[in-house]
């Protein structure tokens, strides 16, 4: 019984170890410094943060802090602006429905661009359902926001206006400034999704102003389950876990405290490392784009005019017959977002941007990381070739 686990455990290694990855953006492997990190503090410095009184918890504290302390440093904001969440999802959450509890009754209104990520898109909604008015701004066909059209709905008392930083799909960047200046002219609050920035671009929250941001560890090489919001000082958020009040009682509950060691880690190197790795993401890019387009007549890069974050490529190519993403054997990459691929929808992000839903369902979005090599990218970009002349 045992050898035959064993066996299975082998082939799957074996079989992983021949795939080349190129899903970064939906998750990154762990640091291996981080995953030690955390053995230690399960195993060893396990006590509980609120038990001041032993040194157990005191050592759990201090790591809480530092934590805290490196992923304020790392995305230019103060260590007391930082909260501590399960991951992305719930930070836009919290300030979506801490925001919105509080304003429901002055400006029940809120504003996203029409290509945020379902954890944005779905809190907006359920606010909908609950009385407020929800509206989508409209992208242009290169994904960036119309801004005028945010000026437009700005005219009416609006809460809050969610725009992300940088989109998962198209990796398009939004002009933050300009949204920022728009929205607080009007009075309004801003949550932007930044899950995507860390590690890949140099920026700050103070920097940009926004009021409220979310930040994941999992997406920069760190672990899942831990993520961060970020809340200007001074701002008020309604709770949406009450309990024993952690984190200055805005989100109750034992913290993570192994996860958010690793996220301080890994949020440190990202910072450092930022320049590094945007040069190394950047050249990869490069090449992956040019090898596709000289090797596949009519595949479109899309967002290819705008401001992207450097490792993200989404390819269309319109006219084949059957599944590109399916031909790709070898190769982990996807169709768009981790959950419009559960959802088997066509991406909304593209068909915002005015790409038919068949050509959005012929489309791959390919994002790399660190470990690529100008090796795998060129098996990848052979691959989309190899795979786009058999369905043609
Ligand atoms: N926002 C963006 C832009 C993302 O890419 C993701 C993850 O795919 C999320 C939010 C959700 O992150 P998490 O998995 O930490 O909840």
């Amino acid at each position: 019984m045992f050898g035959f686990v064993w066996l299975a455990k082998g082939l799957v290694f074996w079989f992983c170890a021949r795939m080349i990855y190129a899903d970064y953006n939906a998750t990154t492997p762990c640091l291996p410094e981080a995953a030690r990190l955390m053995t230690r503090m399960l195993c060893d410095d396990f006590g509980n943060p609120s038990n001041r009184a032993s040194l157990f918890g005191r050592t759990a504290r201090g790591a809480i802090d530092l934590g805290r302390e490196q992923v304020a440093r790392a995305v230019g904001a103060f260590a007391d602006e930082v909260i501590f969440t399960s991951g992305a999802t719930e930070a836009c959450n919290m300030a979506i429905f801490g925001v919105m509890e509080r304003l429901m009754r002055d400006r029940p209104r809120i504003l996203t661009s029409a290509i945020e990520h379902p954890a944005v898109c779905m809190p907006a909604e359920a606010c909908a359902s609950a009385g407020a008015e929800w509206i989508e701004i409209p992208v242009d066909g290169q994904g960036r926001l119309d801004l005028a059209a945010l000026s437009k709905e700005l005219e009416h008392p609006t809460a809050m206006v969610c725009v992300m930083a940088a989109n998962n799909e198209t990796g398009v960047m939004q002009d933050l400034p300009a949204v920022v200046k728009l929205a607080h002219d009007a009075g309004a609050l801003v949550f932007c999704d930044m899950t995507q920035l860390l590690g890949k671009v140099p920026f700050s929250v103070h920097t940009e102003q926004v009021d409220f941001a979310c930040f994941s560890a999992h997406k920069c090489y760190g672990p899942k389950g831990i993520g961060a919001l970020y809340k200007r000082r001074g701002l008020a958020l309604s709770p949406l876990l009450r309990g024993g009040g952690q984190e200055s009682g805005l989100r109750s509950g034992t913290e993570n405290v192994p996860a958010i060691a690793a996220f301080g880690l890994v949020a440190d190197l990202a910072a450092r490392e930022v320049n590094a790795r945007r040069a190394h993401l950047q050249k990869l890019t490069a090449q992956l784009e040019s090898e596709v387009c000289r090797q596949i007549p009519g595949v479109v890069v899309q967002s290819a005019k705008a401001e992207r974050i450097p490792g993200t490529s989404m390819f269309s190519c319109p006219g084949l017959r059957g599944k590109w993403l399916s031909q790709l054997s070898g190769i982990v990459a996807s169709s768009g977002s981790a959950c419009a691929s559960m959802q088997e929808k066509p991406s909304h992000v593209l068909q915002s941007m005015g790409v038919d839903d068949e050509t959005a369902a012929q489309s791959i979005r390919i994002s790399l990381g660190m470990p690529s090599t100008t090796g795998e990218v060129r098996q990848i970009s052979q691959a989309l070739a190899k795979g786009a002349e058999k369905l043609r």
